[in-house]
């Protein structure tokens, strides 16, 4: 299907983006990798008015470390993560994200901030992004301000970004040492989005104790699931197979995934308990600590 006729902008600064976002509210959309907004457009599902395409504005394609975060500017695609040395080497939880999103034609074009900004419980960042306590960057005519992933995701398809504001950064805590993060998908076939999938960032102290731990749910229930119980039966304690069992055990309780065409919502929260498991121990393994 064609989409319905719109008016297209392509600005060239964050301040000209803002601007056209105010002028138009809510009938406009940020256009960045197109890879969710154009497939929803030809069917009609989304029908803006307006198009803001970001393609052109300058220096929003970074990734890098300052002042205490892995920075990721707006413009980053998933196959900058990919082949990025600084991520391979120190966050191979990104790698593990990015590369099960759809097929390396999409990673071309789709941007990591654009897998937030969408909203979807069944992307595959934003619980990548739960368990690793990042905060995203909003620009808009009021200035700037940070919002901690896990106040972002607000319903289906919603967020907290306002009508006029642009997602420019995503901001992730360096770990310290003794951290290991790990994203486990189980998907039916290569590219298709995730039946349920896990990220666990851990931090294990001199002592071998669980000093953090981050788990987010993938397709667990109508926004991404911070698994917050999960997490705090991880933190404090040395981290045994009694202790994955339970940390598992409870993910699969904080879930709330439908059935659907990949599965009952039964056999989902029994996925969520394995996959839970799982992430944990790989993420034991990257920590130095697990067996
Ligand atoms: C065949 C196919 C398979 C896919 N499989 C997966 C998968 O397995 N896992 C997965 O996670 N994703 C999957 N996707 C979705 C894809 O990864 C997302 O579309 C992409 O990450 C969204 O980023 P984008 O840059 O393409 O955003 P766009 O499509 O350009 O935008 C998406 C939404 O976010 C808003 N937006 C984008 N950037 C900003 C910004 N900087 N500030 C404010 N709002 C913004 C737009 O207005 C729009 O509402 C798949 C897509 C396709 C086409």
């Amino acid at each position: 299907m064609i989409p319905p006729g719109f008016e297209y902008y392509a600005p060239t600064s964050v301040n000209e983006a803002t601007a056209l976002l105010k002028q138009h509210g809510a009938d406009a959309k940020i256009l960045s990798g197109g890879m969710s907004l154009i497939p929803l457009m030809k069917l009609r599902l989304a029908t803006p008015r307006y198009i803001i395409d970001i393609n052109r504005i300058p220096d929003l394609d970074y990734i890098r470390e300052a002042n205490g975060f892995l920075k990721i500017g707006a413009l980053t695609r998933e196959s900058d993560l990919e082949r990025s040395e600084l991520v391979r080497s120190k966050y191979p939880i990104l790698i593990d994200t990015s590369s099960t999103i759809a097929d390396p034609l999409v990673r071309n074009m789709a941007t990591v901030a654009g897998n937030l900004a969408h909203g979807d419980p069944a992307n595959d960042h934003p619980a990548t992004m739960l368990a690793l306590e990042a905060q995203v960057v909003a620009v808009g005519p009021k200035g700037e301000r940070r919002i901690p992933v896990s106040n972002f995701f607000t319903g289906i398809l919603s967020t907290a970004l306002s009508a006029d504001e642009l997602l420019t950064e995503i901001l992730i805590p360096i770990p310290p040492a003794g951290s290991g993060g790990a994203y486990i998908k189980m998907e039916r076939k290569v590219g298709d989005f995730a039946t349920a999938a896990v990220a666990v960032q851990l931090t294990i102290g001199a002592d071998g104790a669980c000093e953090r731990a981050g788990i987010g749910l993938t397709n667990a229930g109508p926004t991404p699931v911070r698994a917050k119980k999960a997490e705090d039966v991880l933190r404090g304690r040395k981290i045994n197979d009694e202790v994955i069992r339970q940390a598992g055990q409870l993910a699969s309780e904080e879930s709330d995934p439908k059935s659907d065409l990949r599965g009952s919502a039964e056999y989902k929260r029994d996925l969520i308990r394995v996959l839970t498991a799982r992430a944990i121990r790989r993420a034991l393994e990257r920590a130095g600590n697990g067996s």
